[in-house]
């Protein structure tokens, strides 16, 4: 049994996927973690600069995922995959059509015969169109650059806040206009906006709203 999570950046959607997964007794997929740490690897080999070589390296790029964890070639990425300069790559790296067939591939093996709380922006549309329940999360831009602000301040790093939201809204417009897997809530997802709302508030919505779906048939 599938539940997708999808929409812009720092909506909440990896604490909240988290912890409705634990409550349901489901695994967890970050999959911005897959798209990151591709990220990673293109800034190794040089950035923007080499994205034509990406073609030649995706397919045999060895990753490995866990919940929460990350590794590239052997070596734990997990941090390394959150930096500033991963974020600002990422989203262009998306974009190119070898690496989401590579991922969504991965995805959808992840998937088979688990019961899995599954996050991204594709996961409802192009992942798991069949999915048992389906949401799209959103939050107005200025409170998602807060969250953000303050995670950041925690780490120690100094941010200007409103640098932070137009990157946010930038990042969210590549998303949501790519060719293929953009952002886009899926017909039959539940649209919930979580605006003022505490994080315990957004997952006690989600799990009634998967519980009254009763239990899958198939
Ligand atoms: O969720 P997170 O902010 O870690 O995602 C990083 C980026 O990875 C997104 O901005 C998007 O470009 C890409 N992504 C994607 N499809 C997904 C998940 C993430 O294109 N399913």
């Amino acid at each position: 049994m599938i539940v997708t999570i999808d929409g812009p950046a720092g909506a909440g959607k990896s604490t909240v996927a988290k912890m409705l997964a634990g409550r349901l007794g489901f695994e967890f997929l970050d999959t911005g973690a897959m798209y990151r740490t591709v990220a990673l690897e293109l800034l190794r080999r040089g950035g923007m600069g080499q994205a034509a070589s990406l073609g030649h390296w995706i397919e045999d790029l060895e990753m490995v995922f866990e919940p929460g964890k990350a590794w590239l070639r052997g070596e734990e990425v997990t941090r390394e995959i959150r930096s500033p300069e991963v974020t600002a790559l990422v989203s262009t790296v998306a974009e190119h059509g070898l690496v989401r067939g590579r991922l969504v591939v991965i995805q959808k093996g992840y998937g088979q015969g688990r019961s899995l709380v599954t996050e991204g922006r594709d996961q409802g549309t192009a992942v798991f169109p069949f999915a048992f329940c389906k949401f799209f999360l959103i939050a107005d831009v200025n409170e998602r650059a807060m969250r953000r602000f303050r995670e950041l301040e925690k780490q120690g790093g100094t941010v200007n806040l409103n640098e932070l939201a137009q990157q946010i809204a930038e990042r969210d417009r590549r998303d949501a206009t790519r060719e293929i897997g953009p952002m886009i809530a899926a017909k039959d997802a539940i649209v919930i906006d979580s605006t003022g709302l505490s994080i315990v508030q957004v997952v006690d919505t989600l799990e009634k709203q998967v519980n009254l779906r009763g239990t899958p048939t198939s």
